[in-house]
């Protein structure tokens, strides 16, 4: 069986980006795929997925982890969600604080009946099952937040693996949007941002409410299932997309190891390996 992964580092910001951060994501991108595929020869695609997505959440350049967006009370709350096509368990964390690495916990309650926890619940999951107290602040994001910045605030990572077995995995993590209200539900952390099943896996960075009001990653994923195919499956459920004039962008392995990636606003950063070629796209 071919191996695949494919990962991504979110929406630039529109406004506030520079060549240098986008060829400095570019080269980040190209480095952390290199790895997960190096990692998914002898893991399996749900082990490969939270490798990849923890290598994301440790680079300040992605609004993920450390180097998280900053809500509009000044205190940072990630997200982040597996979903193991193998098993077709879903787990994940929602406004999780002061923790270096949410998608660590997204995997760790894999193992407990009530797999998807919010807030304080999932702070106390957190360090009940040690893991420590973190700040994921960078300077920047303080300097942002303080300016008001909001323009520089899309940019979820994600990753999609097939492993030598054929088992397909997903993960997804977020800083969220940024100013946000506390309290609020990024799409990350639910199947419309992040779904796999036996036959294809997909990740969302976007608008998060635009991404849940289509249910984007579930359509896709059910699309291919249903025996569309990816190329066939993104564009019906872009469309959809395209009528509430939505913001967001996917990628997404299937079965047969091809891949696919559309956004609805050309500005998502992503690149996918096979051991032979790197694809590198913005
Ligand atoms: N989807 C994320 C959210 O709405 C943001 C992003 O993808 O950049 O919180």
């Amino acid at each position: 069986m071919k191996t695949r992964v494919i990962i991504h580092g979110g929406f630039f910001s529109e406004s506030s980006t520079s060549m240098e951060t986008k060829i400095a994501k570019q080269n980040a991108l190209r480095e952390i795929a290199g790895k997960a595929y190096t990692y998914l020869q002898d893991h399996s695609a749900a082990e490969t997925v939270v490798y990849a997505v923890a290598l994301l959440e440790n680079d300040i350049l992605f609004n993920a982890g450390t180097g998280s967006q900053i809500q509009s009370d000044g205190k940072i709350r990630m997200s982040a969600s597996l979903h193991d096509g193998n098993t077709l368990k879903f787990s994940g964390v929602i406004n999780v604080e002061h923790v270096q690495n949410p998608i660590y916990i997204a995997e760790h309650l894999m193992q407990v009946d009530d797999r998807v926890l919010g807030g304080e619940g999932a702070i106390r999951y957190a360090r009940e099952n040690g893991f420590e107290n973190y700040n994921p602040e960078i300077p920047q994001r303080r300097n942002e937040y303080e300016a008001k910045l909001a323009a520089s605030r899309t940019s979820t990572v994600g990753c999609v693996a097939l492993d030598a077995e054929g088992r397909l995995s997903a993960a997804t993590s977020t800083g969220g949007k940024g100013f946000e209200i506390p309290g609020r539900i990024s799409d990350s952390a639910t199947t419309a941002g992040n779904f796999c099943n036996a036959d294809c896996g997909v990740s969302c960075t976007g608008v998060g409410e635009d991404i849940v009001s289509v249910a984007l990653a579930t359509k896709i994923v059910t699309r291919v299932s249903d025996g569309l195919t990816l190329e066939k499956a993104f564009e019906k459920s872009f469309a959809e997309l395209k009528q509430i004039d939505g913001f967001a962008g996917a990628i997404a392995i299937d079965k047969n190891g091809n891949f696919f990636h559309q956004d609805s606003h050309p500005s998502m950063v992503f690149a996918s390996f096979d051991g032979e070629e790197f694809e590198i796209f913005n």
